[in-house]
């Protein structure tokens, strides 16, 4: 099918970006990497009537560490530059597993970040990863600036807190304290897929004692005992949905799973054997899952 008519701009500018998109008076839609609304577009379940195109604006295409260990990912920062970060896998860990993770390397080329938080796909894999890491959204519209923490900015499916004239211009994630650890494991029925089930899990140790964790897990060793009583909080936290990829039940049954997985190789625990007495055999298993 063929998207309905729409009015197309490719400003070079934000300013001029966030003009248009207050002329738009909410019929105006952001184009980032296209990758989710385009199909929209063409299955007509988005018929905007004025696509803003922001690929032609300089300098949204970062991701950075400020000196206090900041990381700022841009609006124009693709999945695969996350992907071929030599940034993440030393600093955030959570992220680095996460990138090559995220549907196939064609979409993972045009595809963004603050795309994704932005198109809040329950199915998504970068909300869950920025909601762990304690990370916010930076917007900015006529208004000016604001940071919106990632707990707030989702506000249900394909929602988020967005005004019609605001363009979020970067993701941020706060420095940790201490060593940072964790990891991300995906649950998919085929290589490419969305996610039957994702989990993301940061945490942030000092002298082995967790001082922060994007699980409820917070002010204790991570013994074998946490590990547990983790996942089971996590599990129980979890709202997941019945459908073609599995039931309510299976997939609460998995996050249980990932999250004793990902905690067991973190940390102290990881030298204790894994709950279960199970080595963790790494993300390739579940993508093979
Ligand atoms: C075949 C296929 C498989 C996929 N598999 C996965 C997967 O496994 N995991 C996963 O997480 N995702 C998956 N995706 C989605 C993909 O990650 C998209 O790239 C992402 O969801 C949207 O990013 P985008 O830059 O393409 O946004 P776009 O498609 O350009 O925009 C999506 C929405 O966000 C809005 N938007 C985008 N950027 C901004 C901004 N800066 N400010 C304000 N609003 C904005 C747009 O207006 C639109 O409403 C898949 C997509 C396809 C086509």
């Amino acid at each position: 099918m063929y998207p309905s008519r729409f009015r197309y701009e490719a400003p070079r500018s934000l300013a001029e970006a966030i003009r248009l998109l207050a002329e738009g008076d909410g019929e105006a839609k952001v184009l980032a990497g296209g990758q989710s609304l385009v199909p929209l577009m063409k299955l007509r379940f988005a018929t905007p009537e004025l696509l803003v195109d922001i690929n032609n604006i300089g300098g949204l295409d970062y991701h950075r560490q400020d000196g206090d260990g900041t990381l700022r990912i841009g609006a124009l920062c693709r999945h695969a530059d996350l992907e071929r970060s030599a940034l993440l896998p030393g600093s955030q860990p959570t992220m680095a597993e996460a990138a090559p993770l995220i549907a196939d390397p064609i979409v993972r080329n045009r595809g963004t970040l603050v795309g994704s938080l932005c198109h809040a796909d329950p199915q998504g894999d970068w909300a869950s990863v920025m909601t762990a890491l304690g990370g916010s959204v930076v917007a900015e519209g006529p208004r000016g600036r604001r940071a919106i923490p990632m707990a707030d900015f989702v506000t249900g499916p394909f929602e988020n807190v967005l005004e019609h004239d605001e363009i979020a211009v970067e993701a941020v994630v706060p420095p940790h304290r201490g060593t940072a650890s964790g990891g991300y494991l995906k649950l998919e029925r085929r290589v490419g897929d969305f996610a039957t089930v994702g989990v993301a899990v940061a945490v942030e140790t000092t002298d082995g004692t967790v001082t922060r964790a994007g699980i409820a897990l917070t002010g204790q060793p991570l013994t074998a005992q946490a590990i547990e009583q983790a996942a089971d909080l996590a599990a129980g936290a979890a709202r997941p949905r019945t459908d073609h990829r599995g039931s309510a039940e299976y997939k609460r049954h998995m996050v249980r799973t990932f999250v004793v997985r990902i905690l067991s190789r973190t940390g102290p625990a990881a030298q204790e054997q894994a709950p279960g007495g199970q080595a963790d055999p790494g993300p390739a298993a579940e993508r093979a899952a």
